[in-house]
């Protein structure tokens, strides 16, 4: 049966691999290395079916120059340099659907979900992609530099985006961003 990949994007730092491990393996971990680009499956069961997802947690889009017109961590949306495609293979992307993730904590972070949107959407010529916005470290609501509300407003902006706050530390929230992305990827 089908399996459906989903890549987990965002800057650095912000919890993809922290929310990928709990979500995957329903562990915390507290440091995980900031190059590790990885893949995991892990079955959910969606409306009383099961659901087979490949989840790949992308590594670092920081240490990528601007100059490069696609992010580093859009790799993994599209064709990289070095493969080699037919040209009908040109616009097939990996992706079925996309985690955006930042931490609620960095402006910056936030900032940065916009070109990856917009690389996604060029990539797949739609804008009819299954995709969560996901504020993560909402445990730290003393350091917090994105309101709720902003997020929120922005996320709906963009075609209705659902947003998500979680916390991959206290493992908030985590199960219902990947349940609410494969219901998307269900129906696309
Ligand atoms: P990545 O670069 O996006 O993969 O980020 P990591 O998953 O490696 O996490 C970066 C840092 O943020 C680590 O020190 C984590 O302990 C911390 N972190 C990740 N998620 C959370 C969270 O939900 N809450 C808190 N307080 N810290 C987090
Ligand atoms: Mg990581």
């Amino acid at each position: 049966s089908q399996v459906y990949q989903v890549v987990v994007l965002g800057a650095g730092g912000v919890g993809k691999s922290c929310l990928t491990a709990q979500f995957v393996q329903g562990v915390w971990i507290e440091s995980y290395d900031p190059t590790i680009e990885d893949s995991y499956t892990k079955q959910i069961p969606i409306d009383g079916r099961q659901c087979m997802l490949e989840i790949l947690d992308t590594a670092g889009t920081e240490q990528f120059s601007s100059s490069e017109s696609t992010p580093a961590s859009c790799r993994s949306i599209g064709p990289t340099p070095t493969q080699t495609y037919q040209p009908t293979d040109t616009t097939t992307p990996i992706g079925h659907g996309f985690l955006l993730v930042f931490s609620i904590t960095s402006k910056n972070s936030f900032n940065e979900l916009k070109a990856l949107r917009d690389t996604i959407i060029q990539i797949k010529g739609t804008d009819q992609v299954p995709m969560v916005i996901v504020g993560n470290k909402c445990d730290l609501a003393e350091e917090r530099a994105v309101s709720r509300a902003h997020a929120f407003a922005v996320s709906h902006s963009w075609n209705k985006t659902h947003y998500y706050e979680t916390s991959a530390r206290s493992r908030l929230n985590i199960d219902q961003v990947f349940t609410d992305l494969c219901r998307q990827m269900l129906q696309a």
